[in-house]
């Protein structure tokens, strides 16, 4: 039996990333973010690297094509469990996880679906800095660093991401609203979907997670699924 297999869902700024990774600490599975996967494309200034970055800096989705691609060359050791943040985003993509998870007879244990206020992801997104090395998360003033611009944990520099501007966070917002809001009902009628409020701190957030998740893990002697 694998570890938890999880998608984690909500809009821009919602604390996906920062909740994957005490996730990824506490049930130790990978943290797969598509996310991460484009920001590393676009450093290796490769043609495919120029495409996806003029998608993301205007805050538009990568074509379904291009992410499945790259999702499935990172999934190669799915059984073992996952935490996927930023995917799927289009039903498109949610058809074709289904189909990976299908034919390798192993099922999703829940899809955790944050909620905050439109202020607070604004809040959110626009004092977010990320690490350029290790990738870490922080937030101007609710996560600081101890030195400011400088990440705790390498030592990298903190940077804010180019799509974390005020006009591309608009239309990021709305791409989520238009495009990716309608997979809430697709998993809910699965029965996966699990709400949780987002709005409060990561610590109580994550207490939030894991309360919602008692019954849909798979555990020893009480295998859901593929066991
Ligand atoms: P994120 O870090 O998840 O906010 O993703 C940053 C950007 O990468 C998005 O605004 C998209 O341009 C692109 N991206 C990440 N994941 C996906 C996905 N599943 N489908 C399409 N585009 C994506």
């Amino acid at each position: 039996m694998g570890g938890v297999r999880l998608v984690l869902f909500g809009a821009p700024g919602v604390g996906k990333g920062t909740l994957a990774e005490m996730i990824k600490s506490e049930y130790k599975v990978p943290h797969i973010s598509t996310g991460d996967m484009f920001r590393e494309l676009v450093k290796e200034r490769t043609e495919a690297g120029r495409i996806v970055s003029e998608y993301m800096n205007e805050g538009k989705l990568v074509p379904d094509d291009i992410v499945i691609g790259v999702l499935r060359d990172n999934m190669k050791d799915d059984e073992k469990g996952f935490i996927l943040d930023g995917f799927p985003r289009t039903r498109k993509q949610a058809e074709a996880l289904q189909s990976m998870l299908d034919g390798k007879r192993i099922s999703l244990d829940a899809v955790i679906n944050f909620e905050a206020p439109a202020e607070v992801l604004a809040e959110r997104l626009s004092g977010r800095r990320q690490c350029r090395d290790c990738r870490a998360i922080y937030h101007i003033k609710n996560m600081p660093p101890k030195k400011s611009g400088i990440c705790d944990i390498c030592g990298g520099e903190l940077y804010q991401r180019d799509d974390d501007r005020r006009e591309v966070v608009v239309v990021r917002l709305k791409v989520y609203e238009e495009e990716t809001a309608e997979l809430i009902d697709y998993y809910r009628r699965k029965d996966l979907l699990k709400s949780v409020d987002a709005s409060n701190d990561p610590e109580t957030t994550f207490k939030e997670v894991k309360t919602a998740l008692i019954g849909s893990l798979r555990v020893a002697g009480n295998s859901n699924s593929d066991g």
